[in-house]
């Protein structure tokens, strides 16, 4: 990933309340005679007029293999309106919902999970009770509930329910303006277990790192895969909730024509794989996220690294311009998936949307800042609703230094302009701090939410160690002073893959600056950015030669040597030897 060429809060559904159905699950009852097969949990997220449906079926009977359908009646005016991870009609009052193609099995006391987005009017009474395969559920039904039907023997107590029990300090299906505020974070068992393998590596190992889903397997988890581990999307929300955790991050990242201006993180789908996006990728995501039980969790979903600023200076025309980035600005799979994924992840009580918004190396000249902009509002409108992003984040997997202290935009040498030198190249920015904020507000004046916050990844932009300058230079040329003043240490501010000298930055915090929401460690620290030379896989990387030490660079990069660590994995896999440099360069530095 990472192509960079150098020139070239709101509440996401405004009254959502959370709720619903008797504050929690309803399981619904009934017929004595039914074998006991299955169990339902119903909850709802409701507006004036409208509302999204979520529904989980427990097989508790023999293992299904041939499909299935879960079938109901509405009481009321109810009418569905769309529905994912099933495929649902509704005939009058009659629902049924049948299992997606790639999942039509359901063992026994495995779970499906669907939702939906409905109208009514009056009131959104939930069905009296659900049938699956013909028998109808006779799941347990927790006490108190208003729907609870007649029949329904003695309820189960709350407690019994695991959606139940919140963690996190606010009702948890009410969105929050900051979701990493008085929050803790999800470690990741997987990353954890690889820094510790580290020698120092227990120093930061029970930092909050997000968990990147970057192929459709990664939804169930993946054996063999050397940029994956076995734990899955559920996986991670089972282990967020045994850790007491207040948030978790995952990666939406496996966009058709993925990665469309570098090769080391081309992805599963081919550029005209839309429909596969949004169906095998996508829903089954927002189906588990949306699983009841999760809902004590703030689900941070970062949207689609690189993917949009691709569109504005990478198609062809511009230096390094790609075929593959022509066609998805032509057809459209980068907005209208990115688009799905906002509208679908977002019409989760508590999950929060934030779309990748590059660097400032990257976007920081005029030319790139504004349309960058415009078509992040394009994506965000074609998800139906700009309030599906919660905000933005910038720096993804990148190296940008958070501050500059002795180089800003407006600092002189000898009466020339620091913008002027080779490493600034006219950019208006010189560091991610100053970007971030400036980025926000013109989001803002174009139309996005004025609460919409920030994330900046500091995961390795902290550029610590010996070659730290802790001064201003006092050289006259300007090339020099900058190149003597600056905290990011690399050759060229367009490389990106494993960058030599490079250190853990800020460890995540958040609320750090105006406009922040978070510092975050998004990039997980110690895997590779790309293969240092064509290693084959069957995980669909490629060899990007911006990994490669001794290339000595393109158009991108000014013509630069790229800077990368040698002897460097696939994109994704453990790097022991960068992980280590990272923790040496840290800045803050390690105690
Ligand atoms: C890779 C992913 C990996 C992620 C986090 C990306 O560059 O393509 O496979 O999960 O980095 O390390």
């Amino acid at each position: 990933m990472r192509p960079i060429p150098t020139r070239a809060r709101a509440l996401a559904a405004a009254a959502a309340v959370s709720v619903v159905a008797g504050g929690g699950a309803v399981a619904m009852a009934t017929s004595a005679s039914a074998a006991a097969g299955c169990r339902v949990n119903y909850t709802v997220n409701q507006w004036n007029t409208g509302f999204t449906g979520n529904v989980t079926v427990t097989n508790l009977g023999d293992a299904i293999s041939g499909g299935w359908n879960l079938t109901w009646t509405w009481p009321g005016n109810q009418t569905i309106t769309q529905g994912w991870s099933a495929s649902i009609s509704q005939s009058g009052q009659n629902v049924t919902a049948t299992n997606p193609s790639w999942a039509a099995s359901l063992p026994t006391n495995g779970t499906a999970n669907f939702g939906f987005n409905g109208s009514f009017s009056g009131t959104n009474t939930a069905p009296a009770s659900f049938t699956l395969n013909g028998t109808v559920c006779t799941g347990s039904v927790p006490s108190g509930s208003p729907s609870s039907s007649p029949s329904s023997s003695p309820s189960s107590s709350p407690s019994s329910s695991p959606s139940t029990s919140p963690s996190n300090p606010t009702d948890p299906g009410t969105r929050v303006d900051n979701p990493y505020a008085g929050s803790k974070g999800y470690v990741n068992p997987e990353w954890k277990a690889k820094a510790e393998s580290v020698a120092g590596g227990n120093r930061v190992s029970n930092t909050p790192t997000a968990v990147w889903i970057d192929r459709i397997a990664a939804i169930n988890g993946t054996t063999g895969s050397s940029s994956n581990g076995s734990m899955g999307v559920r996986d991670h929300l089972d282990e967020a909730l045994e850790q007491g955790a207040g948030y978790i991050q995952f990666v939406i990242y496996n966009l058709p024509g993925r990665d469309c201006a570098a090769l080391a993180s081309n992805g599963e789908l081919k550029p005209d794989e839309l429909p596969r996006y949004k169906t095998e990728y996508i829903d089954p995501i927002a189906a588990i996220q949306g699983d009841a039980k999760y809902r004590s969790l703030r689900i941070i979903n970062i949207v689609e690294i690189d993917s949009l600023p691709n569109l504005v200076t990478n198609t062809s025309g511009q230096p390094g311009g790609t075929a593959t980035c022509d066609t998805m600005k032509a057809n459209g799979g980068y907005v209208q998936g990115i688009g799905y994924a906002l509208q679908k992840l977002g019409a989760l009580g508590n999950t929060y949307n934030y779309v990748d918004a590059a660097h400032h190396g990257w976007i920081g000249w005029d030319s790139n800042f504004g349309p960058t902009a415009d078509i992040m509002l394009e994506a965000a409108r074609a998800s139906g609703n700009v309030k599906n992003v919660h905000g933005f984040i910038t720096n993804t997997a990148n190296y940008s230094a958070l501050r500059e202290p002795f180089v800003q935009p407006t600092t002189t040498v000898n009466g020339q302009s620091v913008r002027q030198s080779k490493w600034i190249d006219w950019n208006m920015y010189t560091d991610e701090l100053t970007f971030a904020q400036a980025f926000r507000n013109r989001l803002v004046s174009i139309g996005f939410d004025s609460g919409i916050g920030m994330l900046i990844d500091t995961s390795r932009n902290g550029w610590g160690g010996s070659a730290r300058p802790t001064a201003a230079s006092t050289s006259t040329d300007v090339n020099t002073f900058v190149n003597e003043s600056r905290i990011d240490r690399r050759i060229h501010a367009g490389n990106w893959c494993n960058q030599s000298g490079a250190g853990l930055g800020e460890r995540p915090t958040a609320n750090p600056a105006s406009g922040i929401d978070a510092y975050v460690w998004v990039k997980p620290p110690g895997e590779s950015d790309g293969s240092s030379k064509l290693i084959p896989n069957n995980e669909g990387k490629g060899f990007d030669q911006m990994c490669d030490p001794t290339y000595t660079g393109n158009a991108r990069n000014g013509n630069s040597m790229s800077g990368a660590l040698p002897d460097a994995p696939i994109s994704g896999a453990w790097f022991p030897a960068q992980f280590q440099q990272l923790m040496q360069n840290a800045y803050p530095p390690l105690s």
